[in-house]
């Protein structure tokens, strides 16, 4: 594997790679560079130096690029969905989803080839005008995480490079193969050179310096709040604007009223989804005390049922790497010294053959969960869910916000009363109202709180890679009379 800077493939300066490893048997499969800093000034000069034919190049003509990207995807698009099973570990269905997902947003935002506009504001009189232009930002760094490594890293290089950026993308250092698949397929279609760049590496001994860097213009980042934090309080050195999607903590709400099969499958989805590794993951199921019994047997039996081990042909994979595997199994430990009764799974799979070294986790459901314990406040970020009784809509409104994270929630519910009522009284970027999610390539993606700023996806978003700037214009040609100055002192020049 190897980083691409300024039209070049290349070792990082000093040669140092790191070793990536498969998910599902813990075997290496392939090591990657090391970049340094070095590599990162080089980097950044290149986006510097292509900045200006990129912006000036036109929408429309950025669009063709990104078309052609999205038509060279679709053709190989199965060596996509393998590479994220070799290297998260997806299940096929999974991988084929999220190859639909990063076809579909790289469209979404081509299609704004003739759509993206400005502003023009009346002066103080007819002849002066504001042209208020949206502009690039310059330099876009782009972070992003491993749990969707195809489609995070397409929201931002589809966006940024559409509007005129230069972009320097840094993946998660447990998904570089898929990002630099990914690169590989832009660069095919044409994207001139030095206006893309990718950087593999460590963000603990590299992130800092690349969000630091004195040339960077937005830094667009999706992972956790505690890196999104430390991303904010770097940026301060340079003002870089900031699109930061975090963490998340979903309540997963059944009112009595709800059709509960519905309710079912769209839970299965929010929770098992990727290991429950996802930022819109079901985290905290609240349902009404008239139907708990009767939904939970089902959502138990249903757990219980799914099948772990190869990929290819099971309903949930492993986690992402071994620091996951045992951070499951010390929630666990901690739930059960806490006193909570486990009803299904609680350990990592005891799977033979190739999956025996995978990082499997049992599917896993923990009863009457306190509201101010970790397991109702902290991320998870697996396949553990704890569940509580709710009876009153204020009870249930006031656990569901009290969370310091503010992404997705999910409501089932038959009374369209309560689905409006709720829809004002949840405050999380994303409702999610008797269906799964994910987020649409036109819908606004969100975090409230901790969960971050600013947002990707529709026309919000699209608009975040710009910034605006005011153009004052006077075409009068009529003399110039500027009422805080001594006019006379001009009459006889
Ligand atoms: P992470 O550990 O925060 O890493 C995210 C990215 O930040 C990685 O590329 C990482 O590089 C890099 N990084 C690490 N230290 C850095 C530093 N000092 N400066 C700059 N970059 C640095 O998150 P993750 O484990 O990959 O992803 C899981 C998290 O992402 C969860 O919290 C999840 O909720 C969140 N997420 C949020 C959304 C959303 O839309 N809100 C979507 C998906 C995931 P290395 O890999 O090299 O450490």
């Amino acid at each position: 594997m190897k980083i691409y800077i300024n039209g070049i493939w290349k070792e990082s300066s000093n040669s140092s790679t790191l070793n990536k490893y498969n998910p599902s048997t813990g075997e290496v499969i392939d090591t990657f560079p090391a970049a340094t800093k070095d590599d990162v000034d080089e980097a950044m000069d290149a986006s510097e130096s292509a900045f200006l034919s990129w912006s000036d190049l036109g929408t429309a003509e950025r669009a063709k690029i990104l078309f052609k990207a999205e038509e060279l995807i679709i053709q190989k698009r199965g060596e996509l969905e393998n590479l994220l099973t070799l290297e998260v570990g997806k299940i096929k269905r999974e991988a084929v989803d999220e190859v639909n997902g990063v076809i579909d947003q790289i469209q979404y935002y081509a299609e704004f080839e003739r759509k993206l506009t400005g502003d023009i504001v009346e002066g103080s009189n007819s002849k002066r005008k504001i042209f208020q232009y949206k502009v690039p930002y310059g330099i876009v760094v782009a972070i992003t995480p491993w749990n969707f490594p195809a489609a995070m890293v397409v929201r931002k290089l589809a966006p940024a490079l559409l509007t005129g950026n230069t972009v320097i993308l840094k993946p998660s250092s447990d998904t570089p193969l898929t990002a630099q698949w990914i690169v590989n397929k832009f660069i095919e279609a044409g994207i001139p050179k030095g206006v893309l760049n990718f950087v593999t590496g460590r963000g603990s001994e590299i992130g800092d310096y690349i969000v630091n860097h004195r040339k960077v213009g937005l830094v667009t980042m999706t992972g956790s709040t505690s890196i999104g934090q430390r991303i904010m309080q770097n940026a301060s050195s340079n003002m870089a604007k900031l699109i930061l999607e975090l963490g998340g903590k979903a309540p997963f709400m059944v009112w009595k009223d709800a059709d509960i099969t519905r309710a079912l499958k769209s839970l299965v989805w929010a929770k098992y989804l990727n290991v429950g590794q996802s930022c819109i993951a079901a985290e905290r199921l609240y349902i009404h005390e008239e139907i708990y019994d009767k939904f939970m047997s089902k959502f138990l039996a249903v757990t219980k049922k799914l099948k772990l081990g190869n990929p290819e042909t099971s309903d949930v994979g492993p986690l992402i790497n071994k620091a996951a595997l045992s951070g499951m199994a010390k929630t666990v430990d901690s739930a059960r010294d806490s006193g909570y009764k486990i009803l299904t799974g609680g350990s990592a799979a005891n799977l033979q053959g190739k999956y025996k070294n995978g990082y499997f986790f049992e599917p896993t459901i923990i009863e009457n969960v306190d509201q101010n314990s970790s397991l109702f406040q902290d991320e998870i970020f697996g396949p553990i869910i704890g569940t509580e009784k709710v009876s009153g809509i204020e009870e249930l409104y006031t656990k569901a916000n009290d969370s310091k994270f503010g992404l997705a929630s999910y409501l089932f519910t038959e009374d369209p009363e309560l689905m409006l009522d709720a829809s004002e009284k949840i405050r999380f970027g994303e409702l999610y109202i008797n269906m799964p999610g994910p987020e649409a390539s036109q819908g606004y993606h969100t975090g409230f709180r901790l969960t971050g700023q600013a947002g990707e996806g529709s026309k919000y978003g699209i608009n975040e890679y710009l910034q605006l700037k005011n153009v004052y214009v006077d075409y009068s040609k009529k003399p110039l009379y500027i009422n805080t100055i001594n006019n006379s002192l001009f009459d006889d020049l």
